[in-house]
């Protein structure tokens, strides 16, 4: 049956009916006062998402270039800087680094586990000197399900003084809490295919007054995303380049819907959606990768030891028609992973947890009595 696709991966995540029609219009002119009154809008709430009043820019490109933004406008060759590596999306931030010849130091992690803070607050404290120039984190791992502790590490370099906190919200933003100015955030990038409901092309860096500073120092080279070029036409409502127009009115859209559902509501539905689906598969039996403690409200790693993941994906696929995402690098074909960012409600969850339980009964896993992750998947969104 035709569209009947069931989008549960890590993003692109499924877009709202209002926000596709918002897109299916023709451009206009990005030079024209109708555009200009878009973009004041949108940047408004944009700030109203991230808890700021920083200068919050808008860039034609996929969540990678908002990284890449964050480090180039902010740092020079042979910058000393800290990043944490616990998984896909922190390797990512690394080979950023290294890409432009910073003196990278990562801080690992096992894939699955959350960053330790404990080590950032060691290395900060060593560095007496205040050599290191940042610490380059990512909120929530999307390859691993794994919520990092951003508010603990962030404290430790708020005790450094000196280094800025870069922080990938992508899969956390519009999933949790993050009240940029009042954790003092530096520089935070997300992109448009995850927690925003739109469709990806679509990048966002939030940048603070403390950030502007090592920009007018950093040597990095840098043209178009130079940032202090979106800075100087933002305050215009305009951007340096032709934006992606059609996006922005869907990202005009998918705010108004975000604003009238509430930051509060948002985030309480992402934890209940993240409980619900826990719960539920361990009623199933099977594995988790990520702790309790450190789980991403965005995405659910499922770590099956009797059953293929990959069998299961093809089967949730073929007859339920939902798409799971598999794993990455190193954890490809050993896990699955729900998406239950955005656009997702506690009926789609119940739909997924269902179809699941017929795809392993299908498969011939009998480790549970068929009903009870729906059952603990209904017991949390009653009781919560
Ligand atoms: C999706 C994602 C990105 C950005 O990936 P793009 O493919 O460039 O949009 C960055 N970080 C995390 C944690 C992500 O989930």
């Amino acid at each position: 049956m035709d569209n009947k696709l069931m989008l549960m991966i890590p993003g692109p995540t499924p877009v709202p009916e209002t926000v596709l029609l918002a897109m299916a219009k023709h451009p206009i002119g990005h030079r024209s006062g109708d555009f200009s009154e878009i973009m004041a809008e949108v940047t408004e709430n944009l700030k109203w998402l991230h808890q700021t009043q920083n200068d919050l820019l808008i860039l034609a490109a996929s969540g990678t270039g908002a990284m890449e933004a964050g480090i180039i406008n902010f740092l020079s060759p042979g910058d000393r800087v800290l990043v944490g590596c616990n998984g896909k999306f922190g390797d990512r931030w690394a080979e950023v680094c290294d890409a432009y010849g910073l003196k990278t130091e990562k801080i690992i992690a096992e894939w699955g586990k959350p960053l330790d803070p404990e080590q950032f607050r060691a290395a900060l404290e060593a560095d007496t000197a205040k050599t290191i120039r940042a610490v380059i984190i990512t909120h929530s791992e999307t390859s691993t399900g794994v919520l990092n502790d951003l508010v603990t590490i962030n404290r430790h370099v708020k005790a450094h003084g000196e280094a800025l906190i870069i922080v990938d919200t992508v899969t956390s933003l519009g999933a949790v809490n993050i009240p940029t100015d009042e954790l003092e955030l530096d520089v935070v990038a997300s992109g448009s295919q995850k927690g925003y409901m739109i469709p990806p092309g679509l990048s966002f860096v939030a940048v603070s007054a403390k950030a502007w500073q090592a920009y007018a120092t950093a040597k990095l080279p840098r043209f178009y995303f130079d940032l202090g070029k979106y800075k100087k036409d933002a305050a215009k409502n305009t951007t340096p380049f032709t934006p992606a127009i059609n996006l922005i009115f869907a990202l005009q859209a998918a705010l108004q819907m975000m604003k009238s559902e509430g930051l509060e509501n948002i985030f309480a539905r992402h934890q209940r959606l993240t409980q619900a689906t826990r719960s539920a598969v361990k009623a199933m039996g099977l594995p988790l990768l990520a702790p309790d403690e450190n789980a991403s409200f965005a995405i659910t790693a499922v770590m099956p030891d009797q059953v293929d993941a990959e069998k299961i994906r093809s089967v949730m696929k073929k007859r339920f028609d939902i798409v799971l995402a598999g794993g990455q690098d190193h954890l490809k074909g050993k896990i699955f992973r729900i998406g239950h960012l955005g656009f997702v409600s506690d009926r789609d969850i119940l739909a997924a947890i269902a179809s699941l339980e017929a795809t392993l009964q299908e498969l011939g896993y009998e480790n549970f009595a068929l009903g009870a992750g729906v059952a603990a998947a209904a017991k949390v969104i009653t009781n919560f």
